[in-house]
């Protein structure tokens, strides 16, 4: 499939994709620009749509400890079709005083993501944007970080993830000329202190090395960019417990997901979820054993 053969040669371009990776593993679907816009307290935040996949019900990536009847059964109960499981790939813009945030950028311009386009509906040019904030290194959240002729994507950005992600993604050898394009851009952080006024990065681990979700507050309105916390908004809160395969640390994986969607199901906060169907806002319910996803985007 031609479309698959480009995006595999891109993603390994990227070069983030080692073992398991997002974008081999799955089929693009063409996914028109989007973007849509809330207030979040004095923030003005914007889902922006970058790509949608499909990856087979092979119980490679999802459920890889249960198989795919088992996976297939989890679909049919939510009305999805049975032999696929379909992703969205979205990042946040979040406008607020003196700063415009883009957490995560997309698989990038050679893997046919739309996201600058997504940024132009809303009137923002890379050169706007002043801090990108990275949820992990893999090549659908980095991508967009690198033009198509390997230049830095956003040039006035600081380009801000954990120690310890930055340390991992230096690390791969494929992503070197990513890590060249942006390394004078980027400023490492720990997490639990504010990087921004009102933005403060959560470790949730297990996904990769240094796996963030950013807890965004303005005025008492709270939203939890939990990354890649949860894939499939049917698949990964029904069977929190699975083995998901991109995960780094399967075991640790699960568990940091199963103490999330618990505390995110008692407290009834806001969540961007970029894999979720676009556009990715809403709350997490207690549901059996499991969870449910309410899609509910301020006004
Ligand atoms: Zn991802």
């Amino acid at each position: 499939m031609k479309n698959k053969h480009i995006l595999s040669n891109a993603a390994l371009a990227a070069g983030l994709l080692a073992g398991a990776s997002f974008a081999s593993a799955q089929s693009p679907v063409p996914a028109p620009a989007a973007a849509r816009t809330f207030k979040l307290g004095d923030f003005t935040v914007t889902t922006i749509r970058d790509a949608e996949f499909e990856a087979p019900n092979d119980a490679k990536i999802f459920g890889a400890n249960a198989g795919p009847e088992a996976v297939g059964k989890v679909l049919a109960a939510a009305d999805a079709p049975t032999d696929k499981i379909t992703l969205s790939v979205d990042a946040l813009l979040v406008k607020m005083p003196h700063h415009l945030v883009l957490l995560d950028t997309g698989l990038g311009p050679d893997a046919h993501g739309v996201l600058m386009d997504s940024l132009a509906k809303v009137g923002v040019s890379p050169a706007d944007v002043t801090d990108v904030l990275i949820t992990h290194s893999h090549g659908d959240h980095v991508g967009g970080l690198a033009t198509a002729d390997g230049k830095t994507a956003f040039p006035n950005a600081k380009v801000r993830m954990s120690t310890k992600e930055w340390a991992w993604m230096q690390s791969q050898a494929g992503a070197k000329s990513l890590v060249s394009a942006i390394s004078s851009q980027v400023q490492t952080f720990e997490p639990g202190k504010q990087v921004l006024p009102g933005i403060t990065p959560i470790a949730i681990d297990g996904h990769t090395p240094g796996h963030m979700g950013y807890e965004i507050v303005s005025k008492g309105h709270r939203l939890l960019d939990i990354g890649d916390t949860a894939h499939s908004s049917i698949v990964s809160l029904a069977k929190p417990d699975w083995t998901m395969g991109f995960d780094s640390d399967a075991a640790i994986g699960a568990s940091s997901r199963r103490a999330t969607l618990i505390r995110l199901s008692k407290t009834h906060e806001l969540i961007f979820a970029p894999h979720f169907p676009f556009p990715g806002v809403g709350q997490i319910e207690a549901k059996g054993e499991g969870f449910n996803w309410r899609p509910d985007v301020p006004r």
